[in-house]
């Protein structure tokens, strides 16, 4: 038996789902304006629009679009005023992205061993850390360390997430960073939004994203005196356009996929050699995870749920130690800038040289959850999978 397509595979993600004509009125005013520079115009523009509803939706006093999450992080870091070659903490396991933000920013980044949830252990951290980034991965919510200046959250895969305290994630450190990558909880193909609390540091970054200038809507910019170098990274009217329709509907991705999952665990057979990790209350968790006794299990389970067409993955990939440009320490520049200034600076924090961490990503097994389906479609996914289970 294999599954139905739709059911099996997760063929368009989350917020792609609701891409719809019918429903693109915010597309369609930038259109008819003719106007898709968000600076172009003296009435407040789809980019204000967007970035005042995230205030307001995740009630933080500063938000900023740009192009990307991977923009986002990087202007998080140079907004904190680093010297090159200063170390950025980040998670052992997460996406290659992170490490590309710090290492493009002139920074060293670290990479820290994660507990069993693959969150960063804040525990390893030197007392005199300055700068960590903590990533919310696949909308599992990771604690922040405490006493470090500069906490950036890296929340490009958990758009609509909460602390246990309620504060939505990326709001709680210094700077918060989403996505809207094809792949994410909301999507515009590619975009990324910045929030801080701080309205000095959102003004730095507002100018270091417009080329150093504080740009008066409607008019050329004009430099300060005192202005430094930029670059460009303002968004764009039909992209913030698509990211507010897709806001409409994030409220349902969330409740979604918080009811296939509950769906998902009453299904999941009780065998002592697979255990699921728990999901916390504010999570925007995107896929089961389960854990098995062994890494034969596990590559059994991945060889037959595929053979069935039920969409799953394992988190290998992520655990960056082992990726090329930070094993290497590789750069596109002759003099291998940044790493020429990492000197004495370790290559990574972890207890056991990664060999526990190792050994959860060799047992751990995804499953995606699918919010776009409707309650009776996600009672017959789960029975799939627990049959499925079953079998190994
Ligand atoms: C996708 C992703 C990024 C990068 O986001 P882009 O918008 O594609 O630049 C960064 N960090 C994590 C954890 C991600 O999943």
């Amino acid at each position: 038996m294999t599954m139905d397509k739709r059911l099996g595979q997760r063929f368009l993600p989350y917020g792609a789902n609701y891409l719809d004509w019918s429903d693109m009125s915010e597309l369609r005013a930038a259109v008819e304006q003719k106007v898709l520079f968000r600076y172009q115009t003296e009435s407040e523009s789809m980019a204000s629009r967007l970035e005042r509803r995230v205030a307001e939706e995740f009630g933080v006093s500063h938000v900023l679009a740009v192009h990307n999450c991977t923009e986002a992080l990087r202007l998080a870091l140079i907004s904190t005023r680093p010297r090159t070659g200063d170390v950025v903490y980040i998670p052992a396991v997460t996406f290659v992205a992170v490490a590309g933000a710090v290492l493009s920013t002139g920074l060293i980044p670290v990479p820290v061993d994660v507990d069993d949830s693959f969150a960063l252990d804040a525990s390893l951290l030197p007392s005199d850390a300055q700068r960590v980034i903590v990533a919310h991965m696949e909308g599992a919510v990771a604690p922040l360390p405490a006493g470090v200046p500069y906490v950036i959250e890296d929340a490009a895969q958990a758009l609509g997430a909460s602390f246990p305290d309620g504060r939505p994630v990326g709001t709680a450190g210094y700077a918060g960073a989403f996505s809207f990558h094809h792949n994410k909880v909301l999507t515009s193909g590619e975009g990324g939004l910045l929030v801080t609390g701080d309205r000095a540091v959102w003004e730095v970054m507002r100018c270091y994203h417009d080329h150093g200038s504080a740009r008066q809507p409607g008019h050329y910019p004009t430099w300060n005196d005192d202005a430094y170098y930029g670059e460009n990274f303002v968004t764009s009217e039909e992209v913030a356009a698509i990211q507010l329709q897709q806001f409409r509907h994030l409220g349902r991705i969330v409740d979604g996929l918080a009811r296939h999952y509950r769906i998902a665990v009453a299904e999941l057979p009780q065998r002592p050699d697979i255990t699921l990790l728990p999901r916390s209350a504010g999570d925007v968790k995107t896929s089961l995870r389960l854990r098995m006794e062994s890494p034969e299990l596990r590559d059994a389970a991945v060889t037959l749920l595929t053979r069935r067409g039920i969409a799953n993955w394992t988190l290998n990939k992520y655990l960056l130690p082992e990726h090329p440009v930070l094993q290497g320490r590789r750069s596109l520049y002759a003099d291998g800038f940044p790493w020429n200034l990492a000197e004495g600076i370790p290559r990574a924090l972890s207890r056991d040289g990664f060999a526990r961490t190792r050994s959860l990503l060799d047992r751990t097994l995804c499953v995606p959850l699918s919010p776009e389906l409707s309650e009776s479609e996600q009672v017959l996914a789960a029975k799939a999978l627990r049959q499925t289970l079953e079998e190994l």
